[in-house]
């Protein structure tokens, strides 16, 4: 059997919006795109949201309307995707990593106040997987010291803390719509806030800092005349893209279910494991569980993780590993980041594996995928 780690699920009723747009004779940003935002917006049950072509592009203009600038200092978890990292450095800003929790891999937020100097201006936090991060402290952190939060929530569409869900709690949340992530829109991201100062400047900046949105200015109501108000970027998304966005929010809830019994499937089989470390989370969060991650105990096995990747790929199972932590990368050494200030991340680091959970996946394919790993561990205790 061959599993692939990730498979869109793409029917018809997308293949059909997007071939319907293409008829269209408007492909570009337009009335597809205000359509997904304003689905989006209601999803969310927030006031605003700001369409991009990257979650990238959504967290750097987050960070932008912000006011972000060179010198000050952002606060991130050092395990997560280098985007949430690279969009402080486009600020000549610094990226300050914090630490993660060994359980639940999220940023440690008992780490964060002794990291905050005068230069802190910002906090990302990241749903790791899908599982919301501590926000109560990070909130009461961010209130007391006066500093910003910008949720990185490329992995939790949907995701609930105490009840409220992941998009409405934070100054500006960015999701990602990327072809891995929960829904997609081939690329794409989408900032939200409740700040209609923040989303107006957001929406200015995201097409070159025009005045009015090209749709706007080439309708019947329009004209050819725009200002620049602020010198800006090319970061807007297309109607073919939010074509298959808005199929695909229609149907996040029914991807996110399908996602949730493979997870239960997997805590199932793994709890009673002494080698496999299933993924836990919290009981006052639920998670999107965009990624699976089993942890290795690595005390009880004679081969390490890397070996253990090989054996799943051997028998045809593709798995990944979410994330080198940061500061391992050669752009970062000039940061005073180094492996020994971070044992939470090193020791997840070495035992990690994501398991492939995509809605489309059969009962076949996750018994497989539970017996294979089991059989792995079962073969090679030390
Ligand atoms: C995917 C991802 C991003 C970036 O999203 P893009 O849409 O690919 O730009 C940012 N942060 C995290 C944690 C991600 O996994």
């Amino acid at each position: 059997m061959q599993i692939p780690f990730h498979k869109s699920y793409i029917t018809e009723d997308e293949i059909t919006a997007v071939t319907d747009t293409l008829r269209s004779g408007w492909i570009t940003m337009g009335k597809k795109t205000r359509e997904f935002e304003n689905s989006f917006s209601e999803y969310l049950g927030v006031k605003n949201s700001v369409s991009f072509n990257s979650g990238t592009a959504a967290l750097h203009l987050a960070l932008k309307v912000l006011n972000i600038k060179e010198g000050d200092e952002v606060m991130l978890p050092a395990m997560t995707f280098a985007a949430t990292s690279e969009v402080i450095t486009y600020f000549n800003a610094k990226p300050v990593f914090i630490d993660v929790d060994k359980n639940t891999h999220l940023m440690d937020v008992n780490k964060i106040e002794e990291k905050i100097t005068n230069k802190t201006r910002a906090i990302i936090p990241v749903h790791y997987a899908g599982q919301p991060c501590d926000m109560e402290e990070v909130l009461d952190i961010a209130k007391r010291k006066d500093l910003f939060i910008v949720d990185d929530a490329a992995h939790s569409l949907p995701s609930w803390y105490k009840k409220k869900i992941i998009g409405s709690i934070s100054h500006i949340t960015c999701f990602s719509f990327y072809a891995t992530k929960t829904i997609t829109a081939g690329e794409g991201g989408m900032a939200v806030t409740q700040n209609d100062d923040w989303a107006e400047r957001m929406r200015l900046l995201r097409l070159h800092g025009l005045s009015k949105d090209a749709w706007k200015r080439y309708s019947d109501r329009g004209n050819w005349e725009y200002d620049v108000v602020e010198p800006g970027y090319k970061y807007n998304t297309t109607d073919m893209n939010s074509a298959l966005g808005i199929e695909q929010l229609k149907k996040v809830e029914d991807m996110w279910k399908k996602r949730e019994k493979i997870a239960a499937k997997y805590n199932d089989a793994f709890k009673i494991n002494d080698i496999i470390i299933p993924y836990s989370v919290k009981n006052d969060r639920v998670s999107s569980w965009h990624l699976y991650p089993i942890k290795l105990m690595l005390e009880a096995l004679s081969i390490d993780r890397n070996h253990f990747i090989d054996e799943l790929q051997q028998r045809g199972i593709s798995t990944s590993v979410h994330f080198i932590p940061l500061y391992r990368f050669s752009c970062y050494r000039n940061v005073d980041n180094s492996i020994d200030k971070f044992p939470g991340c090193e020791w997840v680091f070495d035992r990690i594996i994501s398991l492939p959970i995509f809605p489309a996946m059969t009962d076949d394919e996750i018994n497989y995928v539970i017996e294979n790993v089991i059989d792995i561990a079962g073969k090679n205790k030390r």
